[in-house]
């Protein structure tokens, strides 16, 4: 059986045409063989997050972290989109990022019907789509829209990103910009 190859630059200019009609403007494509998983991510998710275990789609209600690998290892072209902001109040977050996450959702939704069966996303945030979570995938609220964030799925964001030059640091203060990521699984 023939390997999977990347997509041709063809291919990427008419996603990028959905990508800008979506008004997703700031992205980069990574080859998800860079796409870095670790065991310390879950361990930062499981000890110091709040939302442990209270969230449908955060751990412990996601795959394990050799299976999240063998998820990347799936694909062979990927879209990273860079959201960046200064809060005011800590409080606005959500809704910051529950806006935009449901936009990326759309997205997926027409990348997929364009062809891409395997199009799948990582949401910028944890999902907080609900007031209040289910904290449950089998009673999630919204299970056709709910996605995880690339942490929850152990991706070591800060070490994935840097390497196409995207900023991110840690931050001590909500008085500094956040840098976030979504990550499209395309092919
Ligand atoms: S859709 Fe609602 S219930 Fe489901 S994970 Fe997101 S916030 Fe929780």
């Amino acid at each position: 059986m023939p390997s999977r190859t990347r997509l041709t630059t063809k291919k990427r200019r008419e996603l990028e045409s959905i990508f800008h009609k979506h008004n997703f403007e700031d992205y980069k494509w990574i080859n998800p063989s860079k796409i870095v998983v670790s065991q310390w991510v879950r361990m930062k998710c499981t000890f110091g997050c709040r939302e442990y275990g209270k969230t449908a789609s955060c751990p412990p209600n996601v795959p394990s972290v050799a299976e999240c690998e063998r998820f990347f290892h799936e694909y062979k072209d990927a879209a990273i989109f860079h959201f960046a902001k200064k809060m005011e109040k800590p409080e606005d977050r959500f809704n910051w990022t529950r806006k935009i996450n449901m936009k990326l959702v759309n997205l997926e939704r027409e990348v997929f019907l364009s062809g891409y069966e395997r199009a799948f996303l990582l949401f910028m945030d944890s999902c907080c789509i609900c007031g209040e979570c289910s904290g449950d995938r089998a009673t999630c609220k919204e299970p056709r829209l709910s996605r995880p964030a690339p942490e929850a799925m152990a991706v070591d964001v800060f070490s994935t990103v840097k390497q196409v030059g995207y900023p991110i640091e840690v931050l001590s203060d909500y008085s500094q910009a956040m840098n976030r990521y979504a990550f499209l699984m395309v092919a």
